[in-house]
């Protein structure tokens, strides 16, 4: 069984490592065994981690220091997660290096995003437009505005339809996509909903949160089993 690491958060509150449980089941559906790792930023240590694993899962979380994309902080930026920040942005780097599979979900695909060279609206409804109403942090579960893949991406293969509705719990999204991403979902407002690297074997960022719809949603499930099947191939690989 494919052994998947999952970036945690620690807790503001009392300094717990903590992870929404949402990723774990998830990953479990999809018949992977799922991590947690520990907060680390010793790159020689988060080596020897990507080392023990087959795939990497960057999970949601608060905001990404702007100074990494270039930009001065605005008062519309949320909380910055400087120790994840530290972490995550090499451990990124090195799974990308090594070709191992990244589902990077909600701040994941920012991290990812950033990672590789991009950047990010700090706030959408200040930066963006209002349209859609990205921001829906009290309904996690609830499908609330439409997403359109766009076709022969990665994406679109495993969601197999050309639109779908999904959940949106991100207050940010991408602007400028990084080196060698590609956009494969965009919300009904034009928003960057997922984006993906054709020239990895299965490098995905999704905006929206499909591991709290796998419960009900096929299309949401499909993600994680296809991130499962190209850590098989490189599990395969590398034995
Ligand atoms: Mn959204």
């Amino acid at each position: 069984m494919r052994l998947i690491g999952i970036t945690p958060f620690r807790s503001s509150e009392n300094g717990r490592l903590c992870l929404s449980r949402d990723y774990a089941d998830a990953l479990r559906q999809a018949n992977a065994l799922p991590v947690i790792l520990p907060m680390e930023s010793d790159e020689k240590r988060l080596e020897e981690l990507l080392s023990r694993i087959d795939g990497l899962l960057l999970s949601g979380g608060e905001d990404v220091d702007p100074k990494l994309y270039g930009e001065e902080t605005l008062p519309c930026c949320g909380e910055i997660d400087t120790e994840r920040d530290t972490m995550e942005m090499p451990l990124t780097r090195m799974a990308l290096e090594k070709n191992m599979p990244v589902l990077a979900i909600c701040r994941g695909i920012q991290v990812l995003n950033v990672a590789a060279g991009g950047t990010l609206y700090q706030d959408v409804a200040e930066q963006y437009k209002k349209e859609v109403e990205h921001p829906v942090y009290k309904r996690p579960r609830e499908k609330v505005h439409e997403m359109h893949l766009v076709p022969d991406t990665m994406l679109s293969k495993i969601i197999g339809f050309d639109q779908i509705c999904v959940n949106s719990r991100h207050h940010q999204a991408v602007k400028e996509p990084g080196k060698g991403l590609i956009v494969c979902a965009r919300a009904a407002d034009g928003l960057i909903e997922g984006v993906e690297m054709p020239d990895k074997r299965f490098v995905l960022g999704v905006q929206w949160h499909p591991e709290s719809l796998c419960s009900y949603s096929p299309e949401a499930l499909a993600v994680f089993e296809a991130f499962v099947r190209a850590c098989d191939d490189y599990a395969a690989e590398k034995a």
